[in-house]
């Protein structure tokens, strides 16, 4: 099995790959390539720098062949297909993982304006290279999804969209969207991703659209970290999540609400694992994500690296042990990011194992635990 020390440096350090699954730009955290390395389905960003290679359908760590199978996740059969009002299905929504069909139903964003965006986000950089269209209509989405069903097996949708400038910050949008997907895929389960509407009511709106999990997307609990990393979205109190949250677990139900958890914005770990406790006891699941600056953002032009990989695995490893000693785990999503866990080092089986197998097994075929990353893990971890 792949030890959770690797996939904390793939995570962060990227690999070197042409993987015919891919996104350089869209909303959040984005720059990656989708590939499955022993069973990991994974969001890896795409890194000509990174030691890690895929080559003959193995991980290669340099020149060392780590005996872990990997492949890049084959490109999928609705790409070639086209809508009935003739645009390609490939941009109206795209596969992600082996099995997620995601898009952005409105692919602009409110908040867009230099000093305003997520720093980190790209929504509206692939409307410039006609990669997507601005506005995916319910009907477009009905059909991309039930062809993504049918000819490639997708099991989960995943839809998301920039932030309206009305009080429900797109959320109604949503609901009509997803009204017509749960109707022609009745089976499909799908995750809804919205600011907090000011009207909680409208969760209740996207339940009974077919949703079966909503993410509301915190990003950081840390102030600070907002205000200079997401300054738009910093404008709303944290404590209009908290309500929404609270709301949405009462509509959804336990373990089917979720918010990112951004690592590496310079934020207080304490702060961070002491708000993805409380998450975690009122039933939200928090999803703890490396952030890893796409090319065309202005984070990677203020130069925003990547966190290290000790420093991500020490988070992921806290919060991990709080779903574990809650029993939520990400499966019980149903739909959503934290149930495809590609972006993520969550779900993981235990960090702290995962190093000393790598000490103690000849078998365990991973990094050696002599090299630098390897012992400053067991440092971190201590
Ligand atoms: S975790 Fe979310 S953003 Fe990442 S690949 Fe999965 S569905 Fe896409």
């Amino acid at each position: 099995m792949l030890s959770d020390l690797l996939r904390a440096e793939l995570a962060t350090e990227g690999i070197r790959v042409a993987a015919p699954v891919s996104r350089e730009g869209g909303a959040g955290p984005t720059g990656d390539a989708h590939v499955v390395i022993d069973g990991w389905t994974a969001a890896l960003p795409v890194s000509m720098e990174s030691r890690f290679s895929l080559k003959d359908g193995k991980l290669w760590l340099e020149n060392e062949d780590l005996g872990v199978n990997a492949t890049p996740i084959a490109r999928p059969r609705f790409y070639d297909e086209l809508s009935s009002d003739g645009i390609p299905m490939h941009k109206l929504a795209r596969l992600h993982g082996a099995g997620v069909l995601a898009t952005t139903v409105v692919q602009s964003c409110v908040r867009y304006s230099p000093d305003q965006r997520c720093r980190y986000c790209s929504i509206e950089e692939s409307l410039a290279t006609s990669g997507t269209t601005r506005v995916k209509t319910p009907a477009q989405l009905a059909e991309v999804a039930r062809a993504a069903v049918e000819l490639d097996g997708v099991r989960q949708m995943v839809m998301t969209t920039g932030t309206a400038a009305s009080s429900d910050r797109g959320a109604r949008y949503l609901a009509r969207c997803a009204a017509a997907v749960s109707t022609a895929q009745p089976g499909l389960p799908i995750q809804l991703q919205c600011e907090p509407p000011s009207d909680l009511a409208v969760l209740s709106t996207l339940r009974r659209a077919g949703a079966a999990s909503i993410g509301i997307h915190v990003e950081s609990f840390d102030d600070a970290v907002r205000s200079r990393w997401l300054p738009g979205k910093a404008q709303v109190p944290i404590e209009e999540y908290w309500r929404a949250w609270e709301k949405a677990v009462e509509v959804f139900g336990w373990n089917r609400v979720s918010t990112y958890l951004l690592v590496g914005l310079g934020e207080d770990p304490e702060a961070l694992v002491q708000g993805a406790a409380r998450l975690i006891e009122m039933g939200v699941y928090p999803f703890v994500v490396p952030v890893r600056p796409g090319k065309n953002t202005l984070a990677a032009k203020d130069g925003l690296r990547p966190p290290s990989s000790q420093y991500l695995a020490s988070v992921s490893l806290r919060v991990q042990h709080l779903l574990e000693a809650a029993g939520m785990d990400a499966a019980g999503q149903s739909a959503g990011c934290a149930a495809c866990g590609a972006c993520s080092t969550l779900g993981a089986s235990e960090l702290r194992a995962a190093v000393a197998v790598s000490v103690g097994s000849p078998k365990q075929k991973t990094t050696p635990a002599s090299h630098p990353l390897a012992l400053g893990i067991q440092r971190s971890l201590g």
